[in-house]
């Protein structure tokens, strides 16, 4: 996890690039499951997303489980371990409230 701020410009065309493939992965994925009629039921989970809405599950690349920060009403999900170099995210709630004993990997996590 990193600020777009302090990406260079290599770092820019890669997030770029990767936010395309990974939207037009979902719209064939979302037309697929459509068939061609107006869905029924519309929600942002789904089995093949890789974190998203599957905290404490195992990530599908490495096995760790999904980490979540908690802002307000929403949640974003993520692997510490393949997206931040296995540190943990302070989440507003609970780091607020351990403070300093707040884990800052899964290692401190686990105990
Ligand atoms: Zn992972």
């Amino acid at each position: 996890m990193r600020q777009v701020k302090h990406l260079n410009d290599n770092e820019w065309r890669d997030l770029h690039s990767s936010c395309q493939l990974v939207l037009r992965k979902w719209i064939e994925i979302l037309n697929n499951k459509a068939a061609g009629k107006f869905p029924t039921k519309v929600t942002a989970f789904h089995a093949e997303m890789a974190v998203h809405g599957k905290y404490k599950q195992p990530c599908p690349d490495c096995g760790k489980p999904v980490q979540r920060i908690r802002y307000a009403s929403n949640e974003c999900n993520y692997c510490a371990q393949c997206q931040n170099q296995g540190k943990l995210l302070a989440d507003r709630g609970l780091s607020r409230l351990l403070k300093k004993d707040w884990p800052k990997t899964l290692e401190e996590l686990d105990q």
